[in-house]
């Protein structure tokens, strides 16, 4: 494992995989979105498989709603965010992961600060409160117990990056605006559960 695994932010922006539309709730989109983003919050990298609890996981609005109201159920305003993050956000817009690779904004330490890289970071990390002590102890602590799972309890380990153990199955759900990339839900993270083990993500 690297020494911030798994605080490594991606180094490409995001390409959205599925594209469904027409539901008359954001919550509808959940189920998209944990996959779409495997299931983790999008700006402080949580999993859901550290809570297993999903409604600790809440539907973001990259653009909040006040400021765009007519993309207040456009999937690519969407993102998948704890609801720490969710809460610190508020209505401010976050850069959004398709555009800019977080990777290339900011860096978290061994000890659990994160730094930004450049303005945009400097806005992400400010915008989400990712630099508060509670959320640097936070990470700290992960860092550390993901460092000793590694070197002790590998399975722990594995687990503790893998994925849910009920995980959606995208070719069931019927958007009432259809699903503009149809080969993303039969590539959904559940179909590939079904042909073999799920990789690890670091
Ligand atoms: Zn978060």
């Amino acid at each position: 494992m690297s020494g911030t695994a798994p605080f490594g932010y991606p180094l490409k922006p995001h390409a959205r995989k599925h594209g469904p539309s027409g539901y008359k709730n954001w919550d509808n989109y959940r189920d998209w979105l944990r996959d779409e983003f495997d299931f983790r919050c999008v700006f402080c990298l949580r999993r859901e498989v550290w809570d297993e609890r999903r409604a600790v996981f809440a539907v973001e609005h990259l653009i909040p709603r006040k400021h765009a109201p007519d993309l207040a159920l456009d999937y690519t305003n969407l993102v998948y965010a704890c609801s720490s993050c969710n809460s610190a956000k508020s209505a401010n817009p976050a850069p959004d992961p398709c555009v800019h690779a977080y990777g290339k904004l900011v860096v978290v330490d061994p000890d659990g600060e994160i730094r930004p890289l450049n303005a945009d970071g400097k806005r992400l990390i400010r915008t989400v409160c990712l630099d508060d002590e509670e959320t640097t102890r936070w990470r700290a602590l992960w860092i550390g117990v993901l460092h000793s799972y590694a070197k002790h309890y590998p399975d722990r380990y594995r687990a503790m990056l893998s994925f849910p153990l009920i995980l959606p199955d995208l070719t069931k759900l019927a958007p009432p605006g259809g699903n503009a990339k149809p080969d993303g839900a039969i590539n959904c993270w559940h179909a590939q559960q079904s042909k073999g083990p799920l990789p690890v993500t670091e």
